[in-house]
């Protein structure tokens, strides 16, 4: 031993402990004593003096070796503790043995002390040695099982002998189940054989390998992992076991991933990124940034984005962004920066703070988009707005204002057919030319029903045009609107179509008039040349016979009787002559509007009778008869009239009649027809054909034209008639068949003239007069013989006559079921006069003729009556000229 040892000894007896103390000496052992008696003092020594040896005798005066043993273990463990003792026997050194002493000594062989000392404090040292070896091993132990690393132990093949904890975490594996297994249960193929190839040729010659896996944990799932794998060896450097430690690095494997990917973003990103310091200084810029104001990240590195801005920013709005910024906030706003090579551009932009931690502003982020194309657009877009308002507005304008009409509709069809439309919208002119109102919305059907059925071609076309797109354009006449449409038809969208029209029944019916016009002169013309055909024909067969006799004349051999025959023959073509050219100078007269009307009293019995007697007697055909048939008594024939025309008419009629009547009847007449005279000429001749009759009436119209026509003529006859009848005031009419005759009837209206005659009886003045048959006249009489005077008078006349005794009765009569056609109201009289009853009557049917039969005359009376309602009046004694005369006023109307 280099150093002095410490000896604790326990001994009362000094010459004991110096011999102790001797044999220690002599035995070779350096050290330094110290001695005590009591239990205190070895208490205290062993606390104060610290010995590395303790040698105790047994027996004490206070105490005994044994308690010496027990307090030394109890309060210094380590220190080696020996028994000297001379007296003691073998149990109580057992005893003590047992109890915990490392040796003991026997006084009497004292001297083994030397060689109990130094086993006692070998033996110690070596438990010190082991404990703290114990010690350092559970500390190591402990550090590999609760390690953050995870950590597997394989022997020299490679078997897993152990793992810790934290391996279990990371695989999910236990130690049970991996251990005596190769830790290739955890590949996953991803990791190179030539890697696991170098990681063996390092570790097996000693080396230690570092690098990364990726393994598939127990639930098949890949994790990476970073290895150091180093192999242990043994004192004499064997490799014994090979020790593997390992970090999941799957987190930052994660981590560095989206960092890889987030850099992509920033450097593919579409948006130019700018991020700066916290003072404001450029730290990156992406690709976008440099391609679009053309500065590399080295050339604006360190330096202000403002660089890029040329003073087009306000200051007061970069202050507002500054401070808004510098509180953490987030800013957005529009800059006009200027690229590299000069062009300026503008930019939106938002700058975002980034925050430590602890709320410092470490960085800014610029996301900048140039919106020069955007800004420009919406510019463009503002413009083509107003534009396209302006324009929509004009087009509204035209639209309502156009003189078309105009109609945007939607096509409904069934199987393919057009079977309605819908108007979705309609302009005013649309309106105005169709008259139909409210129209928006509603199907053509409701607004015009039938439509689909009456104007068929219409619907085809409109689907046609809204399913083909081809416009058309076309004119028609619209049934169920009754005008004509000009149309132009397009096609905004299939199945819609927009109708413009106007109408045009105006300009068809011009159209229409003008080619009948047209036609008419044609006709005309042809008409003309066939007249100065027939003129020349005419004029020139009477005027041949009169060149032709009249130079046969002049031969003065010839005989009395020739001479009167050829002189007969000129008179006759003289008169043919002058017929048609009186005929044609009557037309024109005509034309010109120059023939005049000459009314008189003209007897019209008489006339038909002297007409008939004239043709009776020049007729030269013995195979016709000729008829008259008047209808009105001759006190009624008597009209007022031109007879000079009338008598034309009859007479050109009649002569036709009896001209194409070969043989036969030839009748003519008149008859009453409420307030007209009709006329008629009826033969049995050849008739006219049906399509003749309405060209007929017309100038120099035959139905035999030809130059070889039968009969003669100018074809001036019935024109001239026609414009007679109309000058008259009536009209001209025609039925015909071919080959059974014809009847040509006239209208003229009926002025009867009334005539008084002396009657045959008694002297007494009065009437033939007959009225038509049905007339009902109602007498308002209370004198029962001013009654029948009246009554008499009336029925004398064919009319039929009722009576009321006072006014009362007759408003009862009159405001019945058959009143009568006329009144004759007599004024004064009981229960209810006359002035009263008219008043009734009339407030019931104003229309009624109610004439007053009154004894008064005064101006006042008449105005009374007048006012009361009454339509006329006749002053009593009456004048049966005056009664009459206004019955047929009132009756005939
Ligand atoms: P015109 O007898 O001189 O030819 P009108 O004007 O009197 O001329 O008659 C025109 C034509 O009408 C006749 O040419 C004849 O063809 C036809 N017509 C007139 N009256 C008769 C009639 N009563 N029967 C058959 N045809 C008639």
């Amino acid at each position: 031993m280099e150093t002095a040892i410490k000896i604790l000894m326990v001994e009362d007896l000094p010459s004991d402990a110096e011999l102790v103390k001797h044999e220690i000496a002599r035995s070779g052992i350096q050290f330094i004593d110290y001695k005590v008696e009591t239990k205190d003092d070895y208490i205290n020594a062993l606390q104060e003096y610290k010995p590395d040896i303790i040698l105790s005798d047994y027996s004490l005066p206070t105490f005994d070796g044994m308690q010496a043993l027990l307090l030394g273990k109890e309060l210094a463990p380590t220190i080696p503790f020996i028994l000297v003792t001379g007296t003691l026997n073998e149990e109580t050194a057992v005893e003590v043995m047992k109890a915990g002493a490392d040796d003991y000594v026997i006084k009497e062989h004292i001297t083994r002390i030397g060689t109990a000392i130094k086993t006692a404090i070998e033996k110690k040292e070596i438990i010190r040695l082991k404990k703290e070896a114990d010690e350092k091993l559970k500390i190591l132990s402990m550090a590999i099982d609760q390690n953050t690393a995870s950590i597997i132990i394989t022997d020299i093949n490679g078997t897993i002998e152990y793992v810790n904890p934290k391996f279990t975490m990371l695989t999910g594996y236990s130690p049970e189940e991996v251990i005596g297994k190769n830790p290739s249960i955890l590949k996953s193929g991803k990791t190179s054989k030539n890697e696991y190839k170098k990681l063996w040729k390092i570790i097996s010659s000693g080396g230690s390998w570092s690098g990364e896996f990726q393994n598939l944990n127990k639930k098949g799932e890949i994790y990476f992992e970073s290895a150091t794998i180093s192999p242990i060896t043994s004192e004499n450097g064997t490799i014994t076991h090979f020790l593997a430690v390992k970090e999941d690095i799957t987190a930052r494997k994660d981590a560095e991933k989206k960092i890889k990917t987030l850099k992509e973003a920033i450097e593919q990103s579409p948006t130019s990124i700018i991020i700066t310091d916290a003072k404001g200084k450029i730290e990156f810029v992406n690709n976008k940034f440099t391609s679009l104001i053309q500065y590399t990240l080295e050339e604006v590195q360190g330096k202000n984005p403002r660089i890029f801005n040329p003073g087009h920013i306000d200051q007061a709005a970069y202050k507002v962004m500054w401070e808004n910024l510098k509180s953490g906030n987030i800013w957005q706003g529009e800059f006009k920066n200027r690229k590299k090579d000069g062009p300026l551009f503008w930019e939106n932009v938002i700058i975002s703070p980034l925050l430590e931690d602890n709320g410092t502003i470490s960085n800014y982020i610029l996301l900048s988009e140039d919106i020069t194309e955007k800004k420009k657009m919406l510019d463009d877009l503002i413009l083509a707005k107003e534009n396209a308002e302006k324009s929509e507005k004009r087009y509204h304008s035209l639209f309502e204002n156009m003189i078309e009409g105009f109609a945007y509709c939607k096509m409904i069809y069934k199987d393919g057919i057009p079977i309605d439309f819908v108007y979705l919208e309609v302009n005013n002119a649309f309106e105005t030319l169709t008259g139909l109102k409210n129209v928006t919305g509603k199907k053509v059907t409701e607004v015009i029903p039938g439509i689909a059925q009456s104007d068929q071609l219409l619907f085809q076309i409109y689907g046609r045009v809204a399913l083909s797109g081809k416009p058309e354009r076309f004119e028609m006449f619209v049934e169920s609107l009754n005008d004509w449409y000009s149309l132009s038809v397009y096609c905004p969208q299939k199945e819609y179509f927009i109708a413009v029209f106007d109408v045009i029944t105006e300009r068809k019916n011009t159209e229409k008039a003008l080619i009948l016009a047209k036609e008419k002169a044609e006709e005309s013309d042809r008409l003309k040349t066939a007249f100065l055909h027939n003129i020349s024909h005419e004029i020139r067969t009477p005027l041949n016979a009169i060149i032709g006799f009249s130079t046969l004349l002049v031969n003065a051999q010839l005989p009395i009787d020739k001479r009167m025959e050829f002189l007969n023959l000129i008179n006759t073509s003289n008169d043919q002559l002058l017929s048609v050219i009186s005929g044609i100078i009557a037309l024109s007269t005509l034309d010109a509007g120059q023939e005049k009307i000459i009314e008189k009293e003209t007897d019209i019995n008489e006339m038909l009778f002297n007409v008939y007697e004239q043709f009776n007697i020049s007729q030269i055909k013995p195979e016709v008869t000729l008829s008259y048939i008047p209808a009105l008594p001759d006190e009624l024939a008597l009209v007022i009239t031109d007879p000079v025309k009338l008598m034309q008419i009859l007479v050109n009629l009649i002569e036709n009649a009896l001209k194409f009547t070969k043989k036969g009847k030839v009748r003519f007449g008149y008859t009453l027809t409420s307030n007209q005279l009709k006329f008629f000429v009826e033969d049995t001749g050849i008739g006219i054909p049906i399509e003749m009759h309405e060209f007929i009436f017309e100038r120099f119209r035959q139905v035999d034209s030809s130059a070889t026509r039968k009969f003669g003529g100018t074809g001036l006859g019935l024109a001239l008639s026609k414009g007679y009848v109309e000058l008259l005031g009536g009209q001209i009419g025609l039925r015909s068949e071919l080959g059974k005759g014809s009847e040509f009837t006239f209208t003229i209206p009926y002025k009867p003239v009334f005539k008084t005659e002396i009657a045959a009886q008694k002297g007494q003045p009065s009437l033939k007069i007959t009225f038509p048959p049905g007339k009902n006249i109602l007498v308002v009489e209370d004198d029962i013989n001013s009654f029948i005077l009246l009554n008499t008078l009336l029925t004398n006349a064919n009319l039929n006559v009722f009576r009321a005794e006072n006014g009362e009765v007759a408003v009862k009569i009159c405001t019945g079921d058959s009143p009568p056609d006329l009144v004759l109201m007599d004024i004064r009289m009981a229960v209810m006069d006359g002035i009263e009853a008219t008043k009734r009557i009339k407030d019931f049917n104003p229309n009624l003729t109610v004439v007053a039969v009154t004894a008064f005359a005064s101006e006042s009376d008449k105005k009374n009556i007048l006012k009361s309602g009454c339509d006329d009046y006749i002053v009593k004694p009456i004048n049966q000229k005056e009664l009459f005369e206004k019955l047929y006023k009132y009756l005939m109307k």
